[in-house]
């Protein structure tokens, strides 16, 4: 007698479908089993899911497909697993089926069950540590002593907010290695931001944990691993060999079936929100998680989240206010740098005094130089790669804008490129002006390549100690594009070879890097009257992580400064940055959205819709929009206005989105997921006709 299986297999994002389908089985198959099944006409991977206590029990008949095969040899996905997928599901407004799948490594999906088995065996030889265990934890300051205490004995969840350098690696290592040793069967995850961009970091939990528990006891998890290491990492970590799984936000899906802690690095981090596909933030994924993965009555299972930042998100830092104001995360303070290393001291150059066109001022310039002199580094960011934003015709207005773009297209010097870094259509720089003629084309602003050529000129006379001439480097997404090019030029900044290093974000954050004593933002301004009412936490932010650069090694006593080039020196974003002030500037910033009804005292999500035109965009909105009043909670939303995108069209797609608000993150749920069907059959009109495609932004990070 055959059993009825509700399967999820891979749906199209809005399919009618939620990704649930019935097939039948001789045996019955406990839930969380990964199967393979009939679908349309090809096979495909599905996951035997939990049956819905509300569905009508199917009655088996002939029309009732048989699974095709179960992934021998790979225990079921955990019930914490599976509410993990389906909350993100319904809380991200995405279809089970397209997150459950999404959650687990591709090649599962593309290799036959005799390719999983085989992969299984290799997987399986892992032989646990035997070499020495050597000590390699520092002692601890107080600090980090009494935060690891606090964390130890209380519940969370957790907000570390620790300076930049004042050792909050050590407490997430000190706490792994705390549980590791406590419970031969438990796991850690720790995330990290972009793991390309932290080497370091993976190393050192590398170094602490191999010699002791295994080369595989350390694994990682990102998008730039080939999907046999994908498949390889995920593996492990299912099967618990691994007991530390280290990665970027796709690792909160990870199955863990010994997770007790999960530390997010740099929880402020916009990239743990996904910009695609189910828009999911992984920090809060983690939170939610944590819950999942704990009995509430203290008996069994615990699993602690410890979320660490020197500049948590705004969010994060409400949420861990005293809890007589009604805070739920434990906040965890480590204000001091390890050793006596001190923060930078923040100069403030006022731009207005500098004559007009100045790049880098005398002062600044007079700062980088006595430095080289003494063989110390200094590092200067500018958010702009390429060597200008626009080229433009002197005699005639012509721009090098994108004809598939609302945007300019950037000059690249070094391969004498026009390129639009929205789209990527990359032209040779035209000798003549292509719509006059005229051979007088002029650059308009600058990027890092034409900052790093105008250094060079600059300081040409400046020698360092040993009398040879100044090294330059630049670090962007153009210099690192070669793949193991960041990790060496990060390496030459390291060993000393570079005197200055001109960059992008990229070099602002996490290094950690030991003889850099000037760390200079060169035009921050662009952020501080922007209309996105995040801008400020960015800059402010990014600001504090670079200057968090400057200063690490406190061995040798040097002072380091951070220098910011600005047209506002009195604007109060910098004097909360002169005092190294995140909790003035975090204060300021919760009263302002308070009183102007803005995250986290709302809750929003955005619709977006592409389309061939923008009319129609704006089309579909307006009538999902119209449509809503029959939709619950109604009343209890704000939506306003389509507006087009703030850059509108990207690839000859229009772009035009609508903000959905509420007081309620509960009334906010329940309208969107009643107002879903109202999206797909406002698609079905006519008047949609040319829209390409509509996707819901829950907890957007950028409006
Ligand atoms: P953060 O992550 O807070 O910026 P790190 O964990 O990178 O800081 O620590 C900064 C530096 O201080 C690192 O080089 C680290 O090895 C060192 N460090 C951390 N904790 C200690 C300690 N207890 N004793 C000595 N050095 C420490
Ligand atoms: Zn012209
Ligand atoms: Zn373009």
């Amino acid at each position: 007698m055959n059993t009825c299986l509700s399967v999820v297999v891979q749906t199209p994002a809005h399919s009618a479908i939620a990704g649930l389908l019935s097939y039948q089985s001789e045996l019955p198959l406990a839930p969380g089993t990964l199967v393979r099944v009939p679908f349309g006409k090809r096979e495909t991977l599905g996951v035997v899911w939990d049956d819905d206590p509300q569905r009508p029990d199917p009655e088996l008949h002939a029309t009732i497909r048989p699974i095709s095969g179960v992934l021998q040899g790979i225990a079921p996905l955990n019930a914490a697993w599976r509410q993990l997928v389906g909350f993100a599901a319904s809380y991200y407004q995405r279809s089970l089926g397209e997150v459950a799948l999404a959650a687990l490594p591709p090649q599962l999906r593309d290799l036959s069950p005799t390719q999983v088995t085989r992969r299984l065996k290799r997987a399986g030889s892992s032989g646990a540590g035997d070499a020495a265990a050597s000590d390699l934890a520092a002692t601890l300051t107080p600090e980090q002593a009494q935060v690891l205490r606090r964390f130890a004995t209380e519940a969370g969840p957790f907000l570390l907010f620790g300076a930049t350098g004042s050792g909050k690696t050590e407490v997430y290592l000190q706490a792994v290695q705390e549980l590791l040793a406590r419970d031969p069967l438990a796991q850690a995850l720790v995330m990290v931001p972009e793991i390309n961009l932290t080497p370091q970091l993976e190393q050192r939990f590398r170094e602490r944990f191999t010699g002791r528990y295994g080369e595989d006891a350390v694994v990682s998890m990102h998008s730039g691993m080939t999907p046999a290491q994908r498949l390889k990492s995920w593996l492990a970590a299912h099967q618990g060999a691994a007991r530390i799984v280290l990665g970027t936000r796709m690792a909160v899906f990870a199955s863990l079936p010994g997770l007790q802690l999960i530390v997010v690095d740099e929880e402020h981090d916009p990239s743990y929100k996904s910009q695609e596909g189910a828009r999911y933030s992984a920090r809060d994924l983690a939170v939610y998680r944590s819950q999942l993965e704990t009995d509430p009555t203290g008996s069994g299972k615990n699993c602690r989240v410890l979320l660490g930042s020197a500049t948590p998100s705004i969010e994060s830092w409400h949420h861990s206010r005293a809890a007589a104001e009604g805070g739920r995360y434990q906040r965890l303070l480590m204000p001091s740098r390890v050793g006596s290393g001190a923060l930078p001291t923040v100069r403030l150059v006022d731009m207005a005094q500098q004559p007009k066109k100045t790049v880098l001022s005398p002062p600044l310039l007079q700062a980088i130089a006595e430095r080289i002199a003494r063989g110390e580094q200094s590092m200067i960011f500018l958010n702009r790669r390429g060597y200008a934003p626009v080229l433009q015709c002197s005699s005639c207005d012509w721009k090098s804008e994108c004809p598939h773009c609302s945007a300019y297209r950037v000059f690249h010097k070094l391969d004498r490129t026009l390129r639009c870094h929205h789209c990527g259509l990359t032209d040779r720089v035209p000798r003549a002006c292509p719509s006059c003629g005229d051979l007088d084309i002029t650059t308009l602003g600058r990027g890092t390549e034409q900052l790093e050529e105008h250094l060079a000129e600059l300081l040409a006379d400046v020698q360092r100690p040993d009398g040879s001439p100044v090294r330059i480097a630049r670090i962007d997404a153009d210099s690192t594009k070669l793949k193991g090019a960041l990790q060496a030029q990060l390496a030459q900044v390291h060993s000393g070879e570079v005197d200055v290093l001109v960059g992008t974000q990229m070099i602002a954050k996490g290094h950690d890097f030991r003889h850099i004593t000037l760390v200079a933002a060169v035009n921050p301004d662009g952020a501080l009257f922007s209309s996105d009412f995040r801008a400020s936490e960015r800059l402010f932010s990014l600001l504090m992580q670079a200057a968090g650069r400057a200063g690490r090694d406190a061995t040798q006593g040097l002072k380091s400064e951070m220098w910011i080039q600005t047209m506002h020196p009195k604007h109060a974003l910098f004097a909360a940055l002169k005092r190294h002030d995140f909790a003035a500037f975090a204060a300021q910033q919760l009263l302002e959205r308070e009183q102007a009804g803005m995250p986290p005292f709302s809750f929003q999500a955005l619709v977006r819709a592409e389309a061939r035109s923008q009319d129609v965009a704006q089309a579909f909105l307006r009538l999902a929009s119209a449509a809503a009043a029959e939709v619950d909670d109604f009343a209890r939303v704000t939506l306003y206005p389509p507006v087009p995108m703030s850059i509108q069209r990207v690839a000859d797609v229009e772009r035009a989105q609508m903000l959905v608000e509420s007081a309620s993150r509960v009334a906010l749920q329940r309208f969107l997921a009643a107002w879903h069907g109202t999206l797909h059959a406002t698609r079905g009109l006519p008047e949609s006709k040319g829209l390409i495609r509509w996707a819901v932004d829950v907890d957007p990070l950028a409006i």
